[in-house]
């Protein structure tokens, strides 16, 4: 594409493909909806399972893909040659402070261990005042239900409070959601915290 993206969305998703279609589909549709909106998607660089589906059909749809890893994944041959931008960074910190500053929003769809770690981080940095920076949830084919239904009791239980759930917007409508977060990006500050702390 020629024009410059209108906005950049980081995904956070699984590096496996998951044992149902569903969340192919979510992944799938989660790409085409950024590059078919003329956006970039910023994500792990990586091209097994949902990463490489997100990335492939955010390209299909127009839309730039932005990778970001670590050299250890590149060695072990998993980066991704479609990224328009592939940025090889030494550490796992590193590699999320730049998926961090490089976005305006966040979108957690259905992943494991590396993207409950991304997606707690994004909201800690959050809840702290790092940034400013919309955060959502797909909730595909009810992939989250339990973990929400457990943060909820984590309220209930007095170690969060309901402003902090009020941080993350979470649904099971790719489209509903992705505009919210591009709509509530376009009214935050960025960047201007997390530079100075990450
Ligand atoms: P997981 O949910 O445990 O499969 O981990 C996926 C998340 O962690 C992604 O959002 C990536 O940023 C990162 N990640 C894990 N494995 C890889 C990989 N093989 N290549 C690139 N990134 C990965």
């Amino acid at each position: 594409m020629t024009t410059s993206p209108t906005f950049s969305m980081c995904v956070y998703c699984g590096s496996r493909p998951g044992k149902l279609d569903a969340f192919g589909e979510a992944a799938d549709a989660v790409g085409h909806w950024i590059g078919s909106h003329g956006g970039q998607l910023v994500y792990g660089g990586g091209k097994s399972g949902l990463m490489g589906t997100v990335a492939r059909a955010t390209r299909e749809a127009g839309g730039r893909v932005v990778g970001v890893i670590p050299k250890a994944l590149v060695d072990r041959e998993l980066a991704n040659e479609l990224c328009d931008e592939l940025h090889v960074v030494t550490t796992m910190h590193e590699r999320k402070a730049m998926m961090a500053e490089r976005s305006n929003a966040f979108i957690a769809i259905p992943g494991g261990i590396g993207t409950f770690e991304e997606l707690y981080e994004i909201w800690t940095w959050r809840q702290l005042g790092y940034h400013d920076k919309p955060i959502g949830i797909l909730n595909a084919h009810g992939y989250y239900d339990g973990m929400l239904q457990f943060l909820q009791q984590c309220v209930g239980q007095g170690f969060m409070d309901e402003w902090q759930m009020g941080l993350i917007k979470s649904g099971d409508n790719h489209a509903t959601l992705l505009e919210q977060l591009v709509e509530e990006a376009g009214l935050s500050r960025q960047n201007d915290a997390l530079r100075e702390v990450i």
